[in-house]
Order: C-alpha cells, then sequence, then structure tokens
C-alpha cells in the first residue's frame, strides 16, 4: 500500500495522530473554551446547551453549502486552480488519507470568521463561543464520517448508507450527493441526482 494511503485497520486515534492533527486543537480546544465560557457565566448553562446543540445543527447547512460551490463550474484558469487546491485534488486522489482532510489553515479561518459573526449576532462572547463548539462537534463528526466512508467498514446500516452516498459522489456522480453527515439536504434540495447547469 503506498504511503498515505488509507489503511482500514488504523483506528480514529492513530488516523488523527499521523493525519489529522487539527481534531486535538478543535476537541482539547473545545474543552477548555466551553469550560471558560461556563466560569464566565455559569448560570446561563442552559442556554449555552441549547446554543451548542444549534451550533451542531448548523454544521450540515454549512458542510452542503461549501461542498456544492466547490463543484461549480470553474470560470477563470484562476479560479479552477482554486478548485482545485481547495477539493479537486480529493476527488483526483481519494485514496491519499491527508487529501480526505481539510486543511488547518482552512478551518481556523472559517473558525474566526464564523465566531464573529456569532459575535456580531449574539453580542456574548460565551454565547458565541458555545455556537461555535456545536459547529465544531459537526464538523469533527463530518471529518470522521468521511474517513470512514473512505477507508472504513461501518458496522451500522446509517453508516453503510452514508458511505454509499459518498462513494457515489466520487464514482460518476460528482455534481450531486454534497451531504457527508446526512443526506437530508440533498434530498430536500433535489441533488440525490447531478446539477443540470
Ligand atoms: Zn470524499
Ligand atoms: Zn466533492
Amino acid at each position: 500500500m503506498p504511503r498515505g494511503s488509507g489503511d482500514p485497520s488504523l483506528g480514529w486515534f492513530r488516523v488523527c495522530r499521523s493525519h489529522f492533527r487539527p481534531f486535538f486543537v478543535y476537541a482539547g480546544g473545545g474543552i477548555v473554551l466551553g469550560a471558560v465560557a461556563l466560569w464566565h457565566e455559569f448560570a446561563a448553562w442552559p442556554q449555552f446547551l441549547g446554543l451548542t446543540v444549534l451550533g451542531f445543527l448548523l454544521w450540515p447547512i454549512v458542510e452542503y453549502t461549501i461542498h456544492r460551490a466547490l463543484h461549480i463550474r470553474a470560470r477563470s484558469a484562476r479560479m479552477r486552480a482554486f478548485l482545485y487546491l481547495a477539493h479537486g485534488i480529493h476527488h483526483e486522489t481519494p485514496q491519499v488519507v491527508g487529501s480526505n482532510f481539510i486543511r488547518f489553515s482552512a478551518s481556523a479561518i472559517a473558525s474566526a470568521l464564523f465566531f464573529l459573526l456569532f459575535l456580531g449576532v449574539l453580542r456574548s462572547w460565551p454565547r458565541a463561543v458555545a455556537l461555535l463548539l456545536g459547529l465544531w462537534g459537526g464538523y469533527l463528526l463530518y471529518e470522521f464520517t468521511h474517513y470512514v466512508a473512505h477507508f472504513g467498514r461501518p458496522r451500522t446500516a446509517w453508516m453503510r448508507s452514508l458511505q454509499h452516498h459518498h462513494r457515489r459522489h466520487h464514482q460518476g456522480e460528482e455534481r450531486a450527493r454534497f451531504g457527508v453527515t446526512t443526506p437530508i439536504l440533498d434530498w430536500l434540495l433535489g441533488t440525490l441526482r447531478g446539477l443540470r447547469e
């Protein structure tokens, strides 16, 4: 098996250690940030919990929107190069484990922008943190699901259906099936079949 290719015998922890170190930043940072927010305003914990659940539910919309945007038709050479670097390379070499994970620079910039957006709407940094933590939870679930879709041997019917859904996206249906953690948005928005534009 070539270096960097998937080895289904690897556990998730080992995969994170060798290919997806940002996992530890988001999981560890999330615990620390959550603790600081609670320490700052413990009485608001029910609100924090609600916002974290909301952030988690927001993730599939973010995932679908960004993934679908990365499959738009390029209108210039520069745009084609950007789309290739951002996502095309994963479609070209899905067997390379490293190509399966979002770059830390991209997820860190996106996290900062989402935090500023949440802060602007909620006007409270602990609440913005709570919402962001839910989004991070969805993001980490996405990375796990995506890894399993390519390299795993899912044991549950739900994970097997997600694997099938994503593998069809890679195998000739690149203009369809943009959801990874759930096919619900593809079903709702009519993208279980390919886009025509
Ligand atoms: Zn993929
Ligand atoms: Zn794709």
